[in-house]
C-alpha cells in the first residue's frame, strides 16, 4: 500500500517536472501553450500530497509489523520471535520426529 502510494507520487512528480522543463525550454513555441500550467501546479501539489501520504502509510506499516506477534503454527498462541511452535506443540513435534528416527533404527 505505502509502496504503491510512494511510486505513484514519485511518477506524478517526475511527469510534472518533465512537463515543466519542456514548458520552460520551448517557451517560444506555440504548441507549448497546450500544457496548462495551472493543472501542472495542481498536479505538483497532488503528487507531493501522495508522497507524504505514502511516507505516513510506510511509517504505519512498520509500526503495525512490530506490533504483530509471532504465533504457534498449530494453536496460534503468541510465542517468542523466531520460534515456529509453542512449547507444547514443539515438544509433541520433537517426540514425533524422535519416533520416526527410532522406527528407522529399529528397521535396520
Ligand atoms: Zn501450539
Amino acid at each position: 500500500m505505502s509502496t504503491t502510494l510512494l511510486r505513484l507520487g514519485l511518477w506524478t512528480l517526475i511527469l510534472v517536472l518533465a512537463l515543466y522543463v519542456v514548458h520552460e525550454a520551448y517557451a517560444e513555441e506555440t504548441w507549448v501553450e497546450m500544457i496548462p500550467m495551472q493543472a501542472l501546479q495542481q498536479a505538483l501539489v497532488l503528487s507531493v500530497l501522495v508522497i507524504v501520504a505514502g511516507i505516513v502509510a510506510r511509517i504505519f506499516d512498520r509500526g503495525a509489523s512490530m506490533v504483530v506477534k509471532n504465533r504457534c503454527r498449530v494453536c496460534k498462541t503468541p510465542i517468542p520471535k523466531g520460534a515456529l511452535y509453542c512449547r507444547a506443540h514443539l515438544r509433541s513435534i520433537l517426540s514425533h520426529e524422535d519416533e520416526k528416527t527410532h522406527m528407522t533404527r529399529v528397521r535396520k
